[in-house]
């Protein structure tokens, strides 16, 4: 995939989706009230291309991008064209549902200059598809991963955890499912209820109980440990925090650093696990790389708690590694 570009982000709330996703507001979560026409489009990249150096990437989000009428996807692709050609755009990206992708739908991409399809996987157990209104199952995200992979394509998935009839051990192998498709990264959003959704009716009713951030930071450690393992790229844990967003939340996971919380639990697990498997004395010293001191320590220095709670241990000191990352040491 190359140096991470500037991704230009703009929004096609709902635009081309066949089926109303129980936790899903678009225009909650993207904060853009009505999709980009292909006008919006030129006006957005002209204003970008005065602000930014060349070289970025237009992302088309929010919707299912190979399901709206083909005619409307081709005057928004067509629309980024001249700022392709010269050179402002390095590439262009689209998100969609496993279920409308066809080798049709990614030719009219490759067309455009389009090098990376998102698919919204969410779950890989058909039992937690249809509870969520998917209207997709698992094999069509490895049909539709496998198709866009041979096309030539960079190829990202998203996942969510804690949905109605998931729970940590159905979320992981959600991840193991789609690590195994071996794609360019991964991007994880545990769910978050938002006000006037079919999932907040259900949770409401008590027919759902939301995962907590708590929960939500614990599996998605785990989840990051596995895309580590596996050399795909974590590229963002939670749902992108705003105002707007915050105030249309009833419940779940949701917090504006998810992620941070996530890599924090992840280096707790990594300290316990050398704690239990090595040696030491009453006070120990832990070297990690310098850069994920402040993970390590957590908020408020809460692992270092945890940690000396756990072991019994008069004092936990940190210290920076030259370590490469992911790695941790027992220095005492
Ligand atoms: S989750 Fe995706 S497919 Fe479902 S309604 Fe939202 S944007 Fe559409």
């Amino acid at each position: 995939m190359g140096a991470r570009r500037r991704i230009i982000p703009l929004f096609v709330p709902h635009l081309g989706c066949p089926h109303a996703c129980v936790f899903c507001d678009q225009r909650a979560i993207s904060g853009a009230a009505e999709p980009v026409d292909a006008a919006a489009v030129t006006k957005e990249l002209e204003a970008a291309e005065r602000r930014f150096p060349p070289g970025a990437e237009l992302a088309f989000y929010g919707g299912s991008f190979t399901a709206i009428p083909p005619a409307e996807q081709e005057a928004l692709l067509a629309a980024a064209a001249p700022f392709l050609e010269r050179g402002f755009l390095a590439a262009l990206r689209i998100s969609t549902r496993p279920d409308c992708v066809d080798e049709g739908s990614l030719e009219r991409l490759r067309r455009y200059g389009v090098k990376t399809v998102e698919l919204g996987a969410q779950a890989m157990d058909d039992g937690v598809l249809r509870l969520a209104g998917r209207g997709h199952t698992a094999a069509d995200t490895r049909r539709a991963a496998a198709l866009v992979k041979a096309g030539g394509f960079d190829l990202i998935l998203q996942m969510m955890t804690g949905l109605p009839g998931s729970g940590p051990e159905l979320d992981i192998r959600t991840a193991e499912e789609l690590l195994a498709l071996k794609p360019q990264g991964l991007r994880v959003y545990p769910t978050v209820v938002l006000r006037d959704t079919a999932l907040c009716a259900l949770w409401r009713a008590g027919k759902y109980r939301a995962q907590t951030v708590e929960e939500a930071a614990e599996v998605c450690a785990a989840i990051w440990e596995l895309a580590e393992a596996a050399g795909v790229p974590l590229l963002r844990v939670g749902l992108n925090p705003s105002p707007e967003l915050a105030e249309r939340v009833a419940a779940g996971a949701y917090h504006p650093a998810l992620g941070e919380l996530a890599l924090s639990r992840l280096w707790l697990r990594r300290a316990e696990r050398l704690l239990r498997e090595t040696p030491h004395g009453e006070r120990v010293t832990l070297a990690v790389p310098a850069c994920r001191l402040s993970q390590m320590a957590g908020q408020r220095r809460q692992n270092i708690e945890i940690l000396q709670r756990e072991f019994g241990l008069k004092s936990v000191k940190l210290t920076a590694s030259g370590a490469e990352d992911g790695q941790i040491q027992l220095l005492s």
